[in-house]
């Protein structure tokens, strides 16, 4: 088939690429609005969400808003129209932004990486999963067993991964409670060969603790209610949701969902599929022992705790396989090094009932990270030699979170929230100064609010607020929260994105020696130092390590290795949660820095989930604090289209009786000048090293048209 009849042929799915579905139902991209303010945009974006457009384009950043209900566009044949095509060529979709990542990798040989970015239940897991589908499905066309076999363990990992570490929330009724960060590794021909999860800060306080209307990780719903009577009788579980203290606090349970049943088969039926099938029976011990645990009650016994049901205790002994006496021990006491002593010193009964929630936190932890270990043992690349591999790294992480009480949990996400924000503005306008000055092209510099000043509020070392905690946690003797808050208020009270009552007093919103305020890029969020130095210095006693590292169980047995330390051992301070949930971070941007970044940034439309509602208001606040309007005014300050004079050249030889079909006189560049020239665009246009760059989309509609036409 000739060119010219394969373009004719291409025509008709043209005609609903970015350029013309704009005249229908908004436009496709943002850079191609008419004026570029806040009005403007908000209108495009609703009337593109009412006609179920729900992807809009700002360059390559694409604007994603969850529509709350099925949309018919995710099938094979939407997946096929978008291989292989250019990004304008198409609607905007998902399936373009990774094929972008993907093409990008091949061509350039360079590692990229998808952000997503949203608050919660704005879709940003759906995204990261449409992603997945698309590479899993446009790669491995010869087959390759290998190549099948990891792309089947990066899809099955999602449903275990969302089961233990996924919750309904008030806001999400899947709501992601960690933060995933994938790599996915392809060889030269772009087909995945391998892949690496990271998980971030699991949000383990839910395990004995949930806000009204909200439930425990899914995995204790799937296990009691999809669970079969073999198992739940052997682990001496009943059905009955309400039995259970860590699932129902305030007898208010919160109900089974619909997908439990079922999703407790995809969950065993994906742990046999990526390989660690004989673990099984394991993981859902381990989850029977933490609703034991919750059960657990003490009485005060001449001051002493001590274990008010022992069945329970036997109960729990026997799903960990540890010693019951010793199980016993580490509930209700402690053993200390006095004077090169060991001495046994029991514990009150609060001390026992904190003891215990920290104990079934930290099995449910441990587990998940067990887990997220074994899909990477199962996915984990192997070196081939000298054949260099390329990436692709997704990012799926806990958005903005701002609720009626904010903890040590949502200072740590809105940090994490921050820190992608810097990498946004870094990238965004790194990337597009880097490449005017790449191609020697001058260009304005726009103006953005640099929100370096609140991660630096946050991390500085010595007064940043993760140091004055960690100075209070390592300090002899009792320091209160409070008294954590007078060191914050002392050291930061010149700092403009700080505020406590002590160093405004007037403002009577915040309650004195107990809150400090973050004015955050998004918003203003208040935080209850309660429970920050606790959380922080993350405590387990060693006992309940030992306990564990003892189990005759091999596989519980793995996962506490530190147990196996003797009381009276020196120990190194252990990091506290907020550094190391710092280090992460700092490890997380400088490598999504490293390669080359698309962003998918996902909108919440409303509150109530409806499919119809585009609540202005909410959806302004997201649009001004994900800073979408100066990333299209930075798009347009420039060049909004650009393009390597190969591919223009290919694309609009058509238009010029010089250029078709071939073009012999010069090189790319040539040719492409030849047709600007005849065109009478000249003063459009720049010419880089190796781009053509292009000011106002309208030359680019002129040049589309002129195509067709042909
Ligand atoms: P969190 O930060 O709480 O994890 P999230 O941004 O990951 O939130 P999702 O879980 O992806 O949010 O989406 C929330 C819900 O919205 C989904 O369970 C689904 O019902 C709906 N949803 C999101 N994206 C889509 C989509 N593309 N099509 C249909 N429904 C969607
Ligand atoms: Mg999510």
């Amino acid at each position: 088939m000739g060119p010219k009849r394969e373009i004719a042929m291409k025509k008709t799915t043209q005609m609903a690429g970015v350029l013309e579905e704009g005249r229908q139902c908004g436009v496709g991209d943002f850079v191609l609005m008419d004026s570029i303010d806040l009005n403007s945009f908000m209108k495009n974006l609703q009337i593109r969400f009412e006609a179920n457009k729900i992807y809009t384009y700002i360059g390559e950043v694409i604007v994603s808003v969850n529509p709350y209900k099925t949309l018919d566009i995710f099938n094979k044949q939407y997946i096929d129209s978008y291989k292989g095509r250019e990004i304008f060529e198409r609607p905007p979709h998902l399936f373009a932004i990774a094929d972008a990542a993907h093409k990008t990798m091949k061509r350039k040989f360079k590692d990229t990486c998808i952000v997503i970015s949203g608050e919660s239940g704005a879709g940003k897991t759906e995204a990261s999963k449409i992603i997945m589908k698309y590479l899993a499905s446009v790669t491995n066309v010869s087959g390759q067993k290998e190549v099948e076999r990891v792309k089947n363990i990066l899809l099955q990992s999602n449903c275990i991964l969302e089961s233990f570490g996924n919750a309904k929330t008030n806001r999400n009724d899947n709501s992601s409670r960690f933060g995933k960060y994938m790599d996915i590794n392809f060889d030269f021909k772009g087909d995945p060969i391998g892949g690496h999860i990271e998980n971030y800060l699991l949000e383990k306080s839910r395990v004995v603790h949930q806000q009204p209307g909200e439930r425990n990780f899914h995995s204790f719903y799937q296990l009691l209610l999809g669970g079969e009577d073999r198992r739940l009788s052997e682990y001496g579980l009943s059905r009955d949701l309400k039995s259970y203290a860590y699932l129902n606090q305030r007898g208010d349970t919160e109900g089974g969902l619909a997908s439990d049943k079922t999703d407790y088969k995809l969950v065993n039926d994906a742990v046999e599929i990526i390989g660690f099938g004989q673990a099984i029976d394991t993981m859902w011990k381990i989850v029977s022992a933490i609703l034991h645990l919750g059960n657990l009650e003490f009485l005060a016994e001449n001051d002493d705790a001590k274990i008010k049901d022992k069945k329970i205790l036997k109960n729990i002994a026997s799903l960990l396989n540890v010693d019951s006496t010793e199980a016993e021990k580490a509930l209700c006491s402690r053993v200390v090094a006095a004077k090169g002593e060991r001495v046994e010193k029991g514990h009150t009964v609060e001390q026992a009932a904190y003891g215990r929630d920290a104990f079934a936190k930290a099995i449910y932890d441990r587990l998940f990270t067990w887990i997220v270990a074994n899909v990477n043992n199962a996915i984990h690349l192997k070196t081939t030699g000298s054949s260099k591999n390329t990436i692709i790294g997704v990012l799926d992480i806990y958005g903005f979170e701002l609720f009626d009480n904010n903890s040590f949990e949502q200072f740590c996400i809105n940090y994490c929230n921050e820190k992608l924000q810097q990498l946004f503005i870094e990238l965004v306008l790194k990337q597009e100064q880097e490449e005017y000055t790449r191609e020697g092209i001058e260009w304005q510099h726009i103006d953005y609010f640099n929100n370096k000043i609140i991660c630096d509020l946050v991390e500085a070392p010595h007064k940043g607020i993760f140091a004055v905690l960690d100075e209070a946690c390592i300090t002899v003797g009792k320091v209160t929260d409070q008294m954590f808050l007078d060191a914050l208020s002392d050291k930061l009270k010149n700092h403009n994105h700080f505020e406590t009552r002590k160093n405004k007093s007037n403002d009577k919103t915040l309650e004195f020696g107990k809150e400090f305020r973050v004015v955050h890029y998004a918003g203003n969020v208040t935080y209850c130092v309660n429970g920050f130095i606790d959380k922080n210095k993350d405590l387990l006693f060693q006992d309940f390590k030992r306990l564990l590292h003892n189990s005759s169980n091999q596989i519980i047995k793995s996962m506490w290795p530190e147990g196996a330390k003797s009381v009276d051992a020196v120990t190194k301070r252990p990091t506290t949660a907020g550094t190391s949930f710092k280090n992460s971070m700092i490890e997380l941007v400088k490598n999504l820095a490293s390669k080359e970044p698309f962003y998918v940034r996902c909108i919440k439309p409303n509150e109530d989930k409806s499919p119809v509602k585009f609540d202005r208001e909410r959806c302004e606040h997201q649009v001004k604090y994900l800073g979408l309007l100066e990333n299209v005014r930075v798009r347009r300050a420039g060049f909004a289209i650009r393009m390597p004079y190969d591919r223009f050249l290919k694309r609009y030889k058509i238009i010029s009786a010089s250029t078709w079909p071939t073009f012999r006189k010069g090189s790319d560049q040539d040719g492409t000048r030849l047709i600007i020239r005849e065109n009478n665009f000249e003063s459009d246009v720049k010419y880089g090293k190796t781009k053509i760059f292009i000011r106002s989309p309208k030359t680019m509609f002129a040049l589309e048209q002129k195509r067709e036409d042909n």
